[in-house]
């Protein structure tokens, strides 16, 4: 079984991490993908993509943004070109598609991201064109929201379930993970079509909870600043 976390956040928005640090981390974890979605920006995740190749890491690097729409957040994977935020949810599956991307919903029904503004797009997952929907997301707060959603898809919308760790420093990636049959980006795109994935999580550890906490306290996570989550309309182009 292959191994991808397709949500991780680095430096280039409000992650802590470098998407070196990142880079070999994943490389220590024995991932076989991941996907670097900062918030509105893919400029570290092709910065990944192309140190991945150069440092001949075995680790593929899919480009990823994750967008916030005007109805919450969403991630597009594969993209090609940035994805400016607050568009409607609609219309950025639409763009996304129109790359050739695939399109998750995130946290889709995510109670505590959404008290910050950084809630994912909840019953809109039925009704838009969503490749892949996560059910399970890393984030420490998210155990309740988590089993909720994999009902949910289990009984509603019968995608693909896909895992990220939604990582905002080094130690948290690889914290839930997509495991799909094959090795490489395609069996993976393969196994989204086929909804042949399933998830795995790790539970939480003393030093990554330490972490999360201090990033947090540090402000590095920035949930209300341009990087975040949480963006204004003046950030928007
Ligand atoms: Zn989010
Ligand atoms: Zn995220």
């Amino acid at each position: 079984m292959g191994r991808a976390d397709l949500h991780i956040h680095s430096d280039h928005s409000d992650g802590a991490a470098t998407v070196a640090q990142i880079l070999f981390r994943a490389r220590h974890l024995g991932l076989d993908v991941i996907a670097i979605t900062d918030h509105n920006e893919i400029a570290g995740a092709q910065e990944a993509r192309r140190l991945a190749t150069r440092w001949q890491l075995p680790v593929q690097v899919i480009v990823g943004e994750e967008v916030t729409t005007s109805e919450g957040h969403l991630v597009g994977l594969f993209l090609k070109e940035r994805i400016r935020p607050l568009l409607t949810a609609a219309a950025t599956v639409d763009e996304i598609h129109r790359q050739g991307g695939l399109a998750v919903a995130v946290h889709p029904f995510s109670a505590w991201l959404k008290l910050f503004d950084c809630g994912g797009v909840g019953r809109l997952v039925e009704r838009l064109q969503f490749d892949a929907i996560e059910t399970a997301n890393g984030n420490i707060t998210e155990g309740w929201s988590n089993a909720w959603t994999e009902s949910y898809n289990r009984k509603v919308t019968h995608l693909a379930g896909v895992g990220g760790s939604d990582a905002h420093t080094e130690v948290a990636v690889g914290q839930a993970i997509t495991l799909f049959p094959g090795t490489d980006v395609q069996m993976l795109r393969r196994a989204i079509y086929y909804k042949t994935t399933s998830v795995w999580e790790s539970p939480w550890k003393l030093g990554a909870v330490a972490d999360f906490v201090r990033n947090h306290l540090k402000g590095k996570m920035d949930l209300f600043g341009a990087k975040g989550g949480a963006i204004s309309q003046s950030h928007a182009i």
